[in-house]
């Protein structure tokens, strides 16, 4: 079990009023997980880390297999051509633990960064997270990860099933990590704040109406928290 040295862990909403609500569930969310963490001891830090151990290995294989197989192309497709069309929605689905996870992995510098773009409208088009040297993110949201366009999609895969199969893979992993019909890691980790009296809008695994039903097919009890 984690401990907590110092159990003063309420966002700080003074500056929330004129924001968008995506921004201020954002804000709210990393504000929340950093005095979280702040307040944690060395022991329980590493101990949450630990945890993650599995996940980020994962993201690791993910990391490499994109790289091996869809650099080139993306490069070509979206940054040359400007289209960037991951990265071109204004707002992402980022889980709680997405939120967790990248700030457990962070220093405080790129944290501080993501709560300063945050804290102001977004200009354009784009994701607010993308900056003038790509994501702030170190470890970006899952959802993002995960993602590859249909066109990059048919130029890689088409031909080679082999490749193909090696991507689905790699999606039935991700899903142990985030899909909950069973216990899951992403589950996990807002139970933890929860049972800490901490709740974030992002907690959609214990909010969300559809993957609440998923649990409830899967014989997961809902009611616990
Ligand atoms: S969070 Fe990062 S990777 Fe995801 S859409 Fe925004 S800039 Fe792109």
């Amino acid at each position: 079990m984690v401990s907590i040295k110092e159990p003063q862990l309420v966002a700080d909403t003074s500056q929330l009023n004129w924001m968008n609500t995506y921004n201020q569930e954002q804000l709210q969310t990393l504000q929340l997980v950093r005095k979280y963490l702040d307040g944690l001891t060395p022991r329980a830090f590493s101990e949450l880390k630990s945890t993650l151990k599995e996940y980020l290995s994962f993201r690791n294989d993910l990391d490499t297999f994109l790289t091996r197989h869809f650099n080139d192309i993306c490069t070509e497709q979206c940054f040359r051509s400007r289209l960037s069309a991951c990265c071109s929605r204004e707002g992402i689905i980022a889980f709680f633990a997405d939120v967790l996870v990248n700030a457990v992995m962070s220093d405080s510098e790129p944290l501080d960064r993501i709560e300063a773009v945050l804290s102001q409208p977004n200009p354009g088009f784009k994701c607010i997270f993308l900056g003038d040297e790509g994501c702030l993110w170190q470890v970006t949201p899952i959802v993002c990860a995960m993602f590859l366009c249909d066109s990059a999609k048919e130029r890689v895969f088409e031909g080679n099933e082999e490749l193909h199969k090696c991507w689905e893979a790699l999606e039935e992993q991700k899903k142990r990590f985030t899909w909950p019909d069973r216990p899951v890691l992403f589950d996990d980790l807002e139970a933890l704040f929860i049972d800490a009296g901490l709740r974030s809008p992002l907690m959609y695994l214990h909010d969300s109406p559809g993957l609440l039903r998923i649990k409830q097919l899967a014989g997961i009890d809902t009611t616990k928290r």
